[in-house]
């Protein structure tokens, strides 16, 4: 079976919070947070085509400066998404720079971006190279409520969570798995190649009428495949939790979020028996995180975001958490 993004923690547990999340195919990539960004190569960031970023903390959104500076040279957009306040923020960190170099033949690259208040995008700017990044507002795309990006793929959602102040939640939600049974292939006489992508981005879209053309052989009928030489089945599901407080309008929109999800990364800041420090700074304990991550019924659970104080054993916090979700942690 093979997926179709592969999620990684940028950094270690006890660094900067972040998911470098890359697609199998197609040579893309999508970031859920913007904090420090030195394990990732540069040839790695400048396929990036969109950020969400959970809330402006530094140690969440510290690397923008670097994924600018790579994409300066890059044309067409970046795409930037964070809580209200969000366009601002941006705007400021452009304004410390000086852009005397930048001009109208200067590399097309512009930075979309906006802001989720509530359940919508609800505000959103573009800021051009071409225009030396001046503020422009533009029209929000039109979305359903939560979803913060939708493809023919996959569809991105959010939930704003209290952290003292907003901070998303994302989960990354694949439209179908369509795999290419094994063996199959060959024995229909059929070459591997990228109709197969073409033909899963169509059985996707629900299109299965369509003719595909595939090379040496002349076009098929979807249809007449789907069965034979497909899997279909429920899609891929990450979701990326971090910064919240233990509070029951959270974990309500936490499980609804992260139902059913193939893989959940989630912070787990504390230890239990510090769980008032965990309340008093709005942030989850690793017992706390493992019992989300089983309510929510999810296949994988991955733990990030240790605080430093327990730098002295830093397989407690792990530990604490796969005790909660009932599962022995992976090696
Ligand atoms: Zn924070
Ligand atoms: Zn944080």
């Amino acid at each position: 079976m093979s997926w179709l993004v592969q999620p990684r923690l940028i950094n270690g547990p006890f660094d900067d919070p972040g998911l470098y999340i890359d697609f199998r195919y197609g040579r893309r990539a999508i970031l859920f947070d913007l904090g420090d960004l030195t394990p990732l190569s540069s040839r790695e960031l400048m396929r990036v085509s969109h950020v969400f970023v959970s809330h402006t903390h530094v140690d969440h959104f510290a690397g923008f400066d670097r994924l600018l500076r790579l994409c300066l040279h890059r044309p067409g957009p970046l795409h930037l998404l964070g809580p209200p306040g969000f366009i601002d923020r941006v705007e400021h960190r452009l304004q410390g720079f000086t852009w005397n170099l930048l001009d109208e033949t200067s590399v097309d690259f512009w930075l979309h971006v906006s802001e989720f208040r509530d359940a919508r995008v609800d505000r959103a700017a573009i800021f051009r190279a071409r225009d030396v990044f001046k503020r422009d507002e533009v029209a929000c795309p039109d979305l359903p409520e939560r979803v913060v990006l939708k493809e023919d793929d996959f569809h991105i959602e959010a939930a704003a969570l209290d952290h003292g102040i907003a901070s998303l939640a994302f989960s990354l939600r694949e439209t179908l798995r369509v795999n290419v049974r094994r063996g199959v292939l060959e024995g229909l006489g059929l070459p591997k190649g990228p109709w197969l992508s073409e033909a899963k981005t169509l059985i996707r879209s629900g299109v299965q009428d369509a003719e595909v053309p595939v090379p040496g052989v002349g076009s098929i009928v979807l249809r007449d495949l789907v069965d034979r030489l497909f899997f279909v089945g429920p899609g891929q599901v990450v979701t990326y939790v971090t910064d919240a407080a233990f509070t029951e309008e959270n974990r309500d929109k936490i499980l609804f979020l992260a139902r059913e999800a193939d893989q959940l990364f989630i912070e787990a800041v504390f230890l239990d028996r510090d769980h008032a420090l965990a309340s008093a700074s709005k942030h989850l304990t690793a017992r706390q995180a493992g019992e989300l991550a089983l309510k929510a019924r999810v296949r994988e659970l991955n733990v990030f975001h240790h605080s430093p104080r327990y730098l002295e054993e830093p397989a407690a916090l792990k530990r604490e958490a796969f005790r909660a979700f009932e599962q022995a942690p992976a090696p």
